[in-house]
């Protein structure tokens, strides 16, 4: 079995340990020149010193908005320290710690980007250009792995009379330090982590944040007094004029789209039949194997997870497959179960881009994979200290980062100090 994998990141360095481990042959190709991918932060934006679009959406001063209890793998958990969350730079050196300790950087093919990937008989024919040499290279896999993460292609949407406004206009992905925002007024659209964590960096310089957003539960934390909440914005009136759908207006000089990802697989070729449609990717099995051709997996689609966790668990399951340790049912059988789990979400009343949301679903689906792969599952207490972080992260956005957790037994976890 001859694997490729793309991407060096959390997901594809979790992935290259399990199929090593299993004594399958892998080349992993990663197109930046370091391991470790979101959270390798650079001062880069549009393209890189070769051309090509730069991979990034890290920002100066990130701390995680997970505790490290959670945000280590299994089998390498991140080292005791005194604080539970960590700095983008602390996260990075974990991920380089991690590949060192399996002696992963030798499958890594740096500076390659992956171009394109058509099936050929049963195989995978991948062209990759190695970025300095612009040299192009084919090769034939019996599977591939696909772990290019899913924060690089940003959704900016068009606010009517958009074109009337002459500020900054940026999305997060395009964000590194506040310094650009010194003593202006700005908006920021939407309230995921990234709005919330970037509205409090912006107001640490500016002279006035306004965080727009619909998040139905009132968002509790207090933020600096130069912060203010706005419902959706409705249109801009003129070149710095913002109406609010409260019918309020107020004057800006720049917007900040924290308005989230599409997921985006450009180096996939249509002979692959893979389809993105609002961000539901399809067909997919369990979230990661191609039902029509099942050598194709893609690890960390789901979002709402235990990230490194999920990662790591997904390659399992999928290593057990391609060495033949476990069976995947039918075709015919794999997709009655992907159309019934997708009527499930609507049920739930979940939209086409929640098909991938696993929230308050990820215990059972961790289950289900760890029981059908028969590996061992993601314990409970790192589920419930994932959620109770991401409340604190609402509730208390300014200080939830000094709270300290240990982890007691495999279903509970106790506050240490904060
Ligand atoms: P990535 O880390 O994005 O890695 C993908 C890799 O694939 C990259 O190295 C990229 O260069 C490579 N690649 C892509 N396309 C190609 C190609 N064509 N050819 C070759 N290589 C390619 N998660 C948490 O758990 N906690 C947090 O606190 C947290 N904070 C975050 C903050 C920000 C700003 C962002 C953007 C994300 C955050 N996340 C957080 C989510 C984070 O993305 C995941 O934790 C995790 O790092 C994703 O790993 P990945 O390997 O799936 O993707």
């Amino acid at each position: 079995m001859r694997v490729a994998i793309i991407g060096a990141g959390a997901a594809g360095l979790a992935t290259a340990k399990h199929v090593a481990s299993a004594n399958m042959d892998l080349d992993v190709f990663e197109m930046r020149e370091e391991l470790g991918g979101t959270w390798v932060y650079t001062d880069d934006v549009g393209k890189d010193r070769y051309g090509y679009p730069v991979y990034s959406a890290m920002y100066k001063g990130l701390r995680t908005n997970l505790p490290k209890e959670v945000m280590g793998f299994p089998d390498f958990p991140i080292p005791d320290q005194e604080r539970s969350y960590l700095t983008q730079a602390e996260i990075l050196d974990f991920l380089k710690l991690y590949a060192e300790k399996f002696d992963l950087i030798k499958y890594i093919k740096f500076n390659t980007m992956v171009m394109d990937i058509s099936p050929a008989d049963n195989k995978w024919k991948i062209t990759t250009i190695h970025k300095p040499s612009k040299k192009v290279t084919t090769n034939v896999y019996d599977s591939v792995i696909i772990c290019n993460g899913h924060y690089n292609d940003p959704i900016i949407p068009t606010l009517k009379g958009q074109e009337n406004f002459t500020g900054i206009i940026a999305h997060s992905h395009d964000y590194r330090e506040p310094e650009k925002f010194r003593n202006k007024s700005v908006l920021v659209i939407g309230a995921g982590p990234s709005g919330l964590d970037l509205t409090l960096h912006i107001s640490n310089v500016a002279e006035h944040v306004t965080l727009s957003h619909h998040v139905p539960e009132p968002i509790k934390t207090q933020y600096p007094p130069n912060v203010d909440m706005k419902p959706d914005v409705q249109r801009i009136l003129e070149f710095d004029k913002v109406e609010f759908v409260d019918g309020s207006c107020c004057r800006y000089d720049a917007i900040l789209f924290c308005t989230g990802y599409r997921y985006s697989f450009p180096f996939l070729n249509d002979s692959c039949e893979i389809t993105i449609d609002d961000n539901h990717i399809q067909p997919l099995y369990k979230h990661m194997i191609h039902i029509d051709r099942p050598t194709m997996c893609f690890i960390g689609v789901p979002f709402n997870v235990c990230t490194f966790q999920m990662f790591d668990l997904q390659a399992r399951y999928f290593c057990k497959y391609l060495t033949g340790a476990m069976d995947l049912p039918s075709k015919e059988e794999m997709r009655m179960h992907t159309e019934k789990d997708m009527e499930n979400r609507k049920a739930k009343g979940y939209t086409k881009r929640q098909m991938h949301m696993m929230g308050p679903d990820q215990q059972s689906y961790y289950n289900d994979l760890a029981e059908d792969a028969d590996t061992a599952p993601i314990p409970p207490v790192l589920v419930k200290l994932r959620d109770l972080s991401v409340q604190r992260l609402y509730d208390d956005l300014i200080n939830f980062r000094e709270d300290q957790y240990r982890i007691v037994d495999e279903n509970s976890f106790v506050k240490v100090s904060n």
